[in-house]
């Protein structure tokens, strides 16, 4: 970028100058020093204006938004890659993901085709590595899209892994060992996280899986021990519970979703069940055995201890930040236990070097890794726009969805709050009954004195999308008032959270 040109912000990026941080999930901003300015030349000595580290969904987010804004005012921009562009989200998490729950669900909707009258002769089965190979499908032709976005923004893919040198200089290593040093006036960190096995003594070797092998799984095991109530242990235990396993998942806490609110964790335990997936809360494995090609697991339970065992045990938790042999230690880059430090701005301690997504080991989410990417490719341009993580959206993907955004109950009264809650069951909606989904609960969370909405918690169809509404009412400082005057359409399963918002105005129409 040249030092004479000024940018002219946009209406969008002047509106949403915020400084509104939750200092819980920022923890160590005040802890973080002032930027020591780094060593710094006229930018036209740089090879590139904007350097991304890592390509997933907040790298190579973050490298589009430097594209589009150096087509603006000048500079190259460039992305290192050491594996797939997409990162863990496309290639290992979000979209496999998704596709497997997908097509367990279609499975299911044909095994139980008859409730609607549909008959489906001859014997109904899966072909599982067609599943999986029309999931490789889905994979690959997303990261051809990233490829082509790429392209159409002029941002060059760099492929190899790299390592910051001095605060301007990444050197690449490629897969045939050639190195290139790269220099650039900015450089942001996105190298993400990865999966760990978690340290159960004798838990190791043959069929132990972590969340990376079970995207990729060659087969469905008969029976199966999933470690972890969050969102991977969940969505996997709901897909392969659909194909046929008997599964077993262990959470360390006393709910599944531990950091969701109470009742909705107690309504998709209750669904999750009657499926036929067993859940023991407050359950943690303490050490493992092979026994004649079965895993055996001590497992320590509030009443004592019990054996349980399967043929194969997934990891559903644990992951650690990519923060290793990327020069953060030779720069002096302040790391803290969960990964890098930085502001709000996504700035670390050194000026021009910024991190975001789940390397900064804040909050491990694809939609803000790629937020944070936006905003960090928008400040290396001379703006200073920070992060507001007051309405993250949060869901689960079983069926029924688990989604969540704001404050639980809990917490909420732990801030002092005097709330007006409001619940719904959506299996009660006209439109619920038509398409045969019956279940679940939506909780909305209200502060009585000035009627903000402060969380709404949704277990059941679609919670995924109904939720928007409540992340848009919590971004915009909505009030009850707000939301229970909005008209929405009828039949839908959006008006479960608008009968949700009358209950908690004291006017619900169709609760008996
Ligand atoms: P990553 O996606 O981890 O990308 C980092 C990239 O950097 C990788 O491609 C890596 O190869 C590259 N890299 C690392 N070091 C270097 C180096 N030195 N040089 C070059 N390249 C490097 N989140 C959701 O929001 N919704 C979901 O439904 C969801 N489902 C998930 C399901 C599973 C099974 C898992 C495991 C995760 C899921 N997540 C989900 C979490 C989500 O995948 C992550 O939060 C997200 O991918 C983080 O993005 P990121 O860009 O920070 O890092």
């Amino acid at each position: 970028m040249e030092s004479n040109q000024t940018l002219v912000r946009s209406p969008m990026i002047e509106g949403a100058l915020t400084t509104d941080v939750n200092p819980i999930l920022i923890g160590q901003i005040d802890s973080i020093a002032q930027p020591e300015e780094a060593t710094r030349m006229s930018s036209s000595s740089y090879e590139f204006e904007t350097i991304v580290l890592g390509a997933g969904p907040g790298g190579y987010v973050a490298a589009i938004r430097a594209g589009q804004l150096s087509a603006e005012m000048g500079g190259k921009v460039g992305c290192i890659e050491k594996e797939f562009l997409g990162g863990t989200c496309l290639n290992w998490g979000c979209i496999p993901s998704k596709v497997m729950i997908a097509n367990a669900e279609r499975y299911q909707h044909v095994l139980h085709a008859k409730d609607m009258g549909v008959q489906v002769n001859g014997d109904v089965g899966y072909d599982f590595a067609a599943m999986q190979a029309r999931k490789e499908k889905v994979v690959t032709t997303l990261r051809g899209g990233i490829a082509n976005l790429f392209k159409k923004h002029k941002i060059e893919h760099i492929g190899g892994t790299g390592k910051l040198v001095d605060p301007n200089t990444i050197e690449v290593i490629d897969d045939k060992g050639g190195k290139r040093a790269i220099t650039a006036k900015n450089i942001i960190i996105a190298t993400g996280s990865r999966a760990i096995k978690l340290p159960i003594p004798g838990l190791d070797g043959e069929n132990v899986w972590t969340s990376d092998d079970a995207v990729n799984a060659p087969f469905v095991p008969k029976s199966m021990i999933i470690i972890g109530g969050g969102a991977v242990g969940l969505e996997f235990a709901y897909v392969f519970n659909a194909m046929g396993s008997k599964v077993v998942v262990l959470e360390l806490m006393d709910q599944i979703v531990p950091t969701m609110d109470a009742d909705i964790a107690k309504e998709a335990e209750r669904q999750l069940s009657r499926q036929g997936i067993k859940i023991m809360t407050g359950a943690s494995a303490k050490s493992a055995e092979r026994v004649k090609g079965q895993w055996q697991l001590q497992i320590e339970t509030g009443k004592g201890v019990e054996m349980l065992e399967a043929e194969l045990v997934l990891l559903g938790v644990g992951r650690k930040p990519n923060i290793e042999n990327i020069g953060l230690e030779e720069l002096g880059i302040k790391t803290h236990q969960r990964g890098i430090e930085v502001d709000p701005f996504m700035r670390t301690n050194i000026a021009n070097v910024f991190a975001i997504g789940d390397c900064t080991g804040r909050i491990q989410l694809a939609h803000v890794a790629s937020m944070e990417g936006i905003f960090a490719a928008e400040n290396c341009y001379g703006l200073s726009r920070q992060m507001d993580y007051k309405a993250v959206p949060n869901v689960v993907y079983t069926v029924p969805e688990i989604a969540s955004v704001g404050l639980t109950e809990k917490e909420a009264k732990e801030q002092g709050y005097d709330l007006r809650i409001g619940k719904f069951q959506p299996g009660s909606l006209g439109r619920a009954m038509a398409v045969n989904e019956r279940g679940g609960i939506v909780k909305v969370i209200a502060d009585s004195k000035y009627g903000e909405i402060l969380g709404a918690h949704i277990c059941g169809p679609h919670a995924s999308d109904l939720l928007q509404e409540a992340v848009l009412a919590i971004k915009l400082e909505a009030t009850l008032d707000d939301l229970a005057e909005t008209i929405h359409p009828h039949p839908t399963l959006t008006e479960a959270l608008m009968e949700a918002f009358h209950d908690a105005a004291g006017h619900c129409i169709h609760k008996m």
